[in-house]
């Protein structure tokens, strides 16, 4: 393993010199805030660096490969796979003040943003020039698009509109040594040379820290209508789900909880109906109103023939944001509920979905613990929460979703639609990818950063 120089005395000076005294925190009581992300694993950092520009970035990393001490970047840390965690102390680089909205460029559909910038903050700000930024992560509130475009976040919106990734048309980046790239381009197109902007999209802050992002915009849609069905057997919401997309259906959301989760916010529930339901869809469509309400009614019909017990069309506004309000709030009330929360975020083919789902009671019983299920269903991307009322059944859950993970592979899907690797599954990469492909992945790394002083530990063992 690779021994890192501990931030001594100097080169805490010479940090300093380059960013100012103002960006760095040493105080003990606030490096305690960034020894971990919305995951699980805490290691402490030495110091932190709040950059306010690129310059300083490549400053520290260039400090970095000299005295050889680890740079972890981090946006608003609510990576749920330990990403942004310093694994091996050093410096944790915070992007959270390099904030700004630089451009909004109405006539060629793009903004020009740093990379702190809150999701939420740059939907609105867009929103209010008639346009729209889809990526959605339900964490869009507390999260940042730099964090995002490292993790290619998806949400809600990706069944119509893709991730995080589709958005981004160019940025720039500071490599690990310090030099300052431009990957990408301003316009809808283009094919110059190799794809660095999407080899370091996803890439999870180890190949380069991204310090500006050109996104796509596109002209906010007219309206929107929302449908929720309630089922009796969370697989035939599922069969919904299949229906609906190989009928030729486009929702822009396609969500789904399962019974327990309905149970954990069932105070929240604005409607009687689905109370005792064993599966809610939330379905929305946008567009034009006409065109909408049209295509509702078929998705309506949909979910009674897949045998829904309930089918609430258009709720009023105040009840459809409580709707949202229980989606968002469900990871919080189960991990206030129990001590041990491990988050898994699987991916199945479409038509996958229903066995998928069918086979997590059995999951349940076979490992002794309890699964909360709730997610993307319109990209088969399942949120499978495992919880249990100890720490110590965690190695027995592990073993559980190893289980879970093969099953998942053998059906043709993948071990993470939208977390990432990070710390928490690079035990698990090598079930997915192959010898090879890790060996080339690991040569590219090395290509960045031969001295591996960026996000060291993570994605690869
Ligand atoms: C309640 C909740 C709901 C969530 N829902 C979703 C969801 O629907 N979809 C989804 O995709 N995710 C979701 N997440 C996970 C998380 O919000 C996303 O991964 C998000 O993109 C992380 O952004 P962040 O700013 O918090 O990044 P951090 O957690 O700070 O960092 C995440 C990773 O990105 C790297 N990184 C951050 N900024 C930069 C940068 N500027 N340059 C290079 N690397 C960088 C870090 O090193 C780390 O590896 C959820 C999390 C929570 C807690």
């Amino acid at each position: 393993m690779r021994c890192y120089t501990p931030i001594t005395p100097e080169i805490l000076e010479e940090i300093k010199r380059e960013v100012g005294p103002d960006a760095v925190i040493r105080a003990a009581g606030k490096l305690c805030e960034y020894e971990k992300d919305a995951g699980g694993d805490a290691y402490l950092p030495e110091l932190v660096v709040e950059a306010k520009s690129s310059r300083q970035v490549g400053a520290l990393l260039r400090l970095a490969n000299i005295y050889s001490f680890p740079v972890t970047p981090r946006g608003l840390g609510t990576g749920l796979a330990g990403g942004s965690v310093p694994l091996f102390g050093g410096v944790v680089l915070s992007l959270a003040r390099m904030n700004r909205i630089l451009s909004i460029e109405k006539d060629n559909l793009v903004a020009v943003v740093e990379p702190g910038v809150v999701t939420r903050d740059l939907q609105d700000a867009v929103r209010r020039e008639g346009l729209f930024y889809p990526p959605d992560p339900a964490s869009l509130e507390t999260c940042s698009i730099g964090g995002n475009a490292a993790t290619n976040a998806g949400g809600p919106s990706c069944v119509k509109y893709g991730t995080t990734r589709d958005y981004v048309l160019g940025l720039e980046a500071v490599l690990p040594s310090g030099e300052i790239i431009v990957a990408g381009v301003r316009t809808r197109k283009g094919v110059v040379g190799y794809d660095l902007r999407h080899l370091l999209l996803g890439s999870e802050g180890t190949l380069g820290v991204i310090t500006k992002l050109i996104l796509k915009l596109i002209p906010h849609p007219q309206t929107v209508t929302t449908l929720v069905a309630f089922f009796p057997r969370l697989t035939s919401a599922m069969n919904a789900v299949t229906a609906m997309l190989v009928r030729g259906h486009v929702p822009c959301a396609l969500e789904f909880l399962d019974d327990r989760c309905l149970e954990i916010t069932g105070d929240l529930l604005p409607f009687k109906a689905g109370r005792s339901a064993k599966a809610m869809l939330i379905v929305e469509t946008d567009g034009i109103q006409k065109v909408i309400e049209t295509e509702m009614e078929a998705i309506g019909k949909i979910c009674m023939e897949q045998g829904a017990s309930d089918v609430v069309m258009a709720p009023d506004s105040l009840k459809r944001a409580r709707i949202w309000e229980i989606r968002r709030e469900v990871s919080l009330r189960i991990e206030n509920r129990y001590p041990l929360y491990l988050h898994e975020d699987i991916v199945v083919p479409i038509g996958k979905i229903a066995d998928m789902v069918g086979y997590l009671h059995e999951f349940e019983e076979r490992y002794g613990i309890r699964v909360y299920s709730f997610g993307h269903a319109g990209d088969g991307n399942i949120h499978v929460n495992i919880t249990a009322e100890d720490h110590k059944c965690k190695d027995r859950a592990e073993e559980g979703i190893a289980d879970l993970l093969r099953l998942v592979l053998s059906m043709g899907g993948t071990i993470s639609g939208e977390h990432g690797i990070g710390l928490a599954k690079k035990q698990f990469l090598p079930m997915e990818l192959s010898a090879e492909s890790i060996r080339v992945q690991k040569e590219i790394k090395k290509v960045f950063d031969p001295l591996n002083i960026l996000n060291p530990g993570k994605i690869f063992e």
